[in-house]
């Protein structure tokens, strides 16, 4: 059983790790996981169960808020593309980014498969994609990755930079407090073995405090959150006003 980290260890592991030793803002180990999982991305069965289960919700919240169809949208840290995907279909003009290539291909082969209009897939860095096409997307969304890289508030101004004037920016990521730890690491790990050991790292969970700070920093204004709730014993998730696990927050860039 994993034990809990001390209380302020998130920023010393955060300034400890990955970027000394590469130019970008990646963590390889973070990306192999991802790519040795690639082929079971789209089967609602495996260790992707989560991210299928949540993503209806999601795609609900984020075309409430910005109206996704005939929209121009950049899904950040997209892997196999299940948000990228649900997106084009609702209209959407879709970029993916990841730095994983098996995800990416994965995303490649499904939307040739399922005939997925409008959704393009790219291996490159956000930070990479910020200085070539800055303002150019009316929407944002980064869901589920920042708690995976070294530095999560160069992504969060990347992001920002993504977005066009008037557009919006969506994350989503794990708090960071003893519930969550019970919850997304003992509980989702260990007991209910919902996600393979190691997949989430209790440091990197990030408070809605820490995102909304590093999205004011980066010239966003906060305009929505929401908590995202999962019952194990009906093994359902849905939104909630409790931040405390899992949660997302929805930003708009000033026009
Ligand atoms: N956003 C998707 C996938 C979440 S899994 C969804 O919610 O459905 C986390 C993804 O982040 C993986 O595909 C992983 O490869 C990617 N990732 C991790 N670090 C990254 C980085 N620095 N840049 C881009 N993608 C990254």
């Amino acid at each position: 059983m994993p034990s809990i980290p001390d209380k302020g260890s998130a920023q010393d592991a955060r300034y400890h790790r990955g970027m000394s030793t590469s130019s970008t803002n990646a963590d390889p180990q973070e990306l192999a996981k991802f790519s040795e999982l690639a082929h079971k991305w789209w089967d609602p069965e495996s260790e992707f169960r989560p991210l299928h289960q949540i993503n209806p919700l999601r795609l609900e919240w984020i075309d409430q808020r910005a109206g996704v169809a005939g929209k121009r949208a950049l899904d950040v840290g997209c892997g196999g593309g299940i948000l990228a995907d649900a997106m084009a279909r609702r209209g959407a003009k879709v970029l993916g980014i990841d730095l994983a290539s098996k995800p990416l291909k994965v995303a490649m082969l499904h939307a040739l498969e399922a005939q997925t209009p409008n959704v393009e897939y790219r291996e490159v860095a956000t930070e990479a994609l910020a200085a070539e096409q800055p303002g150019s997307f009316d929407i944002v969304t980064c869901m589920e990755m920042l708690e995976h890289v070294p530095d999560p508030s160069a992504i969060v101004r990347a992001c920002a930079t993504l977005a066009r004037p008037g557009g919006w920016v969506f994350f989503s990521t794990l708090n960071r407090n003893p519930k969550s730890f019970l919850f997304a690491i003992v509980g989702a790990e260990y007991v209910l073995r919902l996600l393979p050991r190691g997949t989430h790292e209790y440091a990197k969970f990030i408070r809605p405090s820490e995102l909304a700070h590093w999205a004011r920093e980066a010239g966003l204004e906060l305009a929505d959150t929401s908590g995202l709730e999962y019952n194990p014993l009906t093994r359902r998730y849905w939104l909630s006003g409790d931040t405390s696990v899992n949660y997302m927050i929805g930003c708009r860039k000033p026009a």
